[in-house]
């Protein structure tokens, strides 16, 4: 909390700069409650990765050395929620870079170019039908990395809850280049759909527990789009497929 300048009622310079003064004032307040809550929330996450190799530590010197079995369990115990403990820990630097300006370098780009580069390793990693549809070419400014990044989130998604084809179209409407990734996979409930890009947030079903993620890939993708001056959207049918669509300017000035 802060002291709020009295705006005062005259439309005079010191009226402007008390306006400015308390705007930013309220800005650094909520910058700083948004830190807080990502710490709380990435302390909280590590926490239970954390327990569990402590725990099965323990075990494993109490009787782990006599018994096989228990010996077993809890090396692949503490090697599973090691594995997660470092993907989550790079996922959060990741999400704590994404939202500094400076890590963004804007040029000219063919975004076709950028989605093939993106398509190409995860076609020959997956073996799985991976489609781009649209223009030849298509040039636009952006941050390459960046734009790589967000797209290889939504892309890895459409692979890993659903079976099928995934495909990626290009579009240049109206000074707009938009781009959508759809599938054929399961779908999302409508009531999940509003909280898709909350840090965490993982829809609660069979299949989601089984690929083990984080819940983090889509605030990281909603990250990474606000970095780019871009809008990203989701649009899902139960049992019909999902559509993510990312939306930018091709040119930063206009
Ligand atoms: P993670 O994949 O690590 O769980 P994300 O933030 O990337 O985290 O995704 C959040 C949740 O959104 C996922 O757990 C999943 O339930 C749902 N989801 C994301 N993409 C898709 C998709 N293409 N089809 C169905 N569900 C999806």
């Amino acid at each position: 909390a802060y002291e709020k300048i009295d705006e005062g009622r005259g439309r005079d310079e010191l009226h402007e700069m008390a306006l400015a003064y308390n705007d930013m004032m309220d800005q650094l307040g909520r910058n700083y409650e948004k830190q807080e809550r990502f710490v709380s929330d990435a302390s909280h996450e590590l926490k239970t990765p954390i327990t569990v190799i402590e725990s099965y530590a323990r075990l494993l010197k109490r009787r782990g050395f006599g018994d096989r079995n228990v010996a077993d369990e809890a090396v692949e115990a503490i090697l599973s929620q090691s594995i997660r403990m470092k993907d989550l820990t790079a996922q959060l630097l990741d999400l704590a870079r994404s939202d500094q300006a400076a890590a963004y370098t804007f040029k000219q780009a063919d975004i076709r170019d950028i989605a093939e580069e993106t398509v190409r390793p995860m076609r020959q990693a997956y073996g799985r039908e991976f489609s781009i549809e649209g223009p030849e070419k298509l040039l636009a400014e952006t941050d390459p990395d960046k734009l790589r990044q967000l797209l290889f989130i939504l892309l890895d998604n459409a692979r890993k809850y659903s079976d099928g084809a995934v495909r990626l179209t290009l579009e240049e409407k109206e000074g707009l280049v938009e781009l959508a990734v759809a599938d054929h996979g399961p779908g999302i409930p409508e009531a999940d759909l509003p909280h898709l890009f909350d840090r965490f947030y993982r829809v609660n079903s069979d299949r989601n527990r089984k690929t083990g993620g984080t819940g983090l890939g889509l605030s990281l993708a909603k990250e990474i789009a606000d970095g780019l001056g871009a809008e990203i959207s989701v649009e899902s049918v139960v049992g019909v497929g999902t559509v993510f669509r990312i939306s930018f300017p091709t040119n930063r000035q206009s």
